[in-house]
C-alpha cells in the first residue's frame, strides 16, 4: 500500500480524481445505456447433478458500452444498484430472459437475478405479471434469485415481495449463500425453493479445506429438510462436479458443464441435449 504522506501526495491525489471522473463517465454512460440497447443476456446452463440434463439457465447481464467496451456485471451492477438505474435495466432483463425462455422446451426453467432495490418497488410483482403475460411464459418457469442482502434492509417488504411472485407460481432462490450476513431466521419464513451454495465453498472444498466440505455438508442436510433444492456455483472441473455430486447437491452450475453463452449458443445446446 502507498503512503500517502509527503511527497507522495501529489502522486496519489490524480489518480482519486480519475478514479471519481471514470466513475461519473461510467454513471453517464450507464442511463443511456438502455436507449442505446447496448445490453444484452448470456446463459449459463444448470444440470441436474445426477443426470447432468439441463434444467435451466441463468440470465446474465452483459454490457457492451459503446464508450467503455465491454464492463463486466461485478462492475455495472453495483453502479446501477447505487444509482437505482438498476430498476429499469431489472426490468429490461426480467421481460428480455422471459422472452428467451418462452422459446425453450417447457422443461427447461430461467433463472433470473433480482437486486433488493427492484425487489422493494412497490409495483415489482406487476412487473413479473406483465412480463410473464407479454411473453406467455408459464410462472412455473422462472426462478427468481436474491441474495441475503434483501433481508438487511426493508425485510417486510421484499419478503412480501418475494410472498407475492411465489403466489404467481414462480419459484425464489437464495444466491450466494453463505456469503451474506445471514440470521438464518428468513429461512423459516420464506419457502425457497434453492439454496445456492457460493462458489467459495466449492472452491475450499476442492482445495480439501475440511471447513468448507463441512459447511456443504450441513447446507445440504439443511436444504433436505426444509424441502429446498441445492445449487452448487463455480463448479470447474471434473473432480469438483464428482465431489459435489457425492455431496448429495441437486444441481450445478459452473464452468465445467458450460460458461454463459448467447441466446443462440444455449438454443443450440437444447437442440443437441434433445438428440441425446
Ligand atoms: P451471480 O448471480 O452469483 O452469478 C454467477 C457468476 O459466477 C457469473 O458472473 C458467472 O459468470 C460466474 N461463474 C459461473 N460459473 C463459474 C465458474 O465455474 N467459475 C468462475 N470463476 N465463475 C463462474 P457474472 O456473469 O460476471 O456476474 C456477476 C454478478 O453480477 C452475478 O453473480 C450477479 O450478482 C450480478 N448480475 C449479473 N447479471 C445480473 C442481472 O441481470 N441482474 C442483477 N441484479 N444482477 C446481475
Ligand atoms: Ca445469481
Ligand atoms: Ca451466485
Ligand atoms: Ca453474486
Amino acid at each position: 500500500s502507498k503512503d500517502a504522506g509527503g511527497g507522495e501526495y501529489c502522486e496519489y491525489e490524480p489518480t482519486l480524481h480519475a478514479s471519481a471522473e471514470e466513475r461519473r463517465k461510467l454513471e453517464l454512460s450507464l442511463r443511456n445505456a438502455l436507449v442505446n440497447n447496448e445490453f444484452l443476456l448470456h446463459y449459463q446452463p444448470v444440470v441436474d447433478a445426477v443426470t447432468e440434463e439441463v434444467v435451466s439457465f441463468e440470465a446474465l447481464a452483459r454490457w457492451h458500452s459503446a464508450d467503455h467496451g465491454f464492463v463486466s456485471p461485478g462492475k455495472f451492477i453495483p453502479l446501477a444498484e447505487e444509482t437505482r438505474l438498476i430498476v429499469p435495466i431489472g426490468q429490461w432483463v426480467l421481460r428480455e430472459a422471459c422472452e428467451e425462455a418462452a422459446r425453450w422446451p417447457g422443461h427447461v426453467k430461467v433463472n433470473i437475478n433480482v437486486s433488493p432495490e427492484q425487489l422493494i418497488e412497490p409495483d415489482f410483482a406487476a412487473s413479473v405479471v406483465r412480463a410473464l403475460a407479454q411473453t406467455g411464459l408459464a410462472p412455473e418457469r422462472v426462478e427468481i434469485e436474491v441474495t441475503e442482502s434483501v433481508f438487511l434492509r426493508d425485510a417486510g417488504i421484499a419478503r412480501r415481495a418475494l410472498e407475492q411472485v411465489m403466489a404467481l407460481g414462480c419459484q425464489v432462490a437464495l444466491d450466494d449463500f453463505g456469503t451474506g450476513y445471514s440470521s438464518l431466521g428468513y429461512l423459516r419464513k420464506l419457502q425457497f425453493s434453492t439454496i445456492k451454495v457460493d462458489r467459495s465453498f466449492v472452491q475450499g472444498a476442492s482445495q480439501q479445506s475440511a471447513e468448507s466440505l463441512a459447511i456443504i455438508r450441513a447446507v445440504v442436510a439443511m436444504a433436505d429438510s426444509l424441502k429446498m433444492t441445492t445449487t452448487a456455483e463455480g463448479v470447474e472441473t471434473i473432480e469438483e462436479a464428482e465431489m459435489i455430486r457425492s455431496m448429495g447437491c441437486t444441481k450445478i452450475q459452473g464452468y465445467y458443464f458450460g460458461r454463459p453463452m448467447t441466446a443462440e449458443e444455449a438454443r443450440n445446446l437444447i437442440r443437441r441435449e434433445d438428440l441425446r
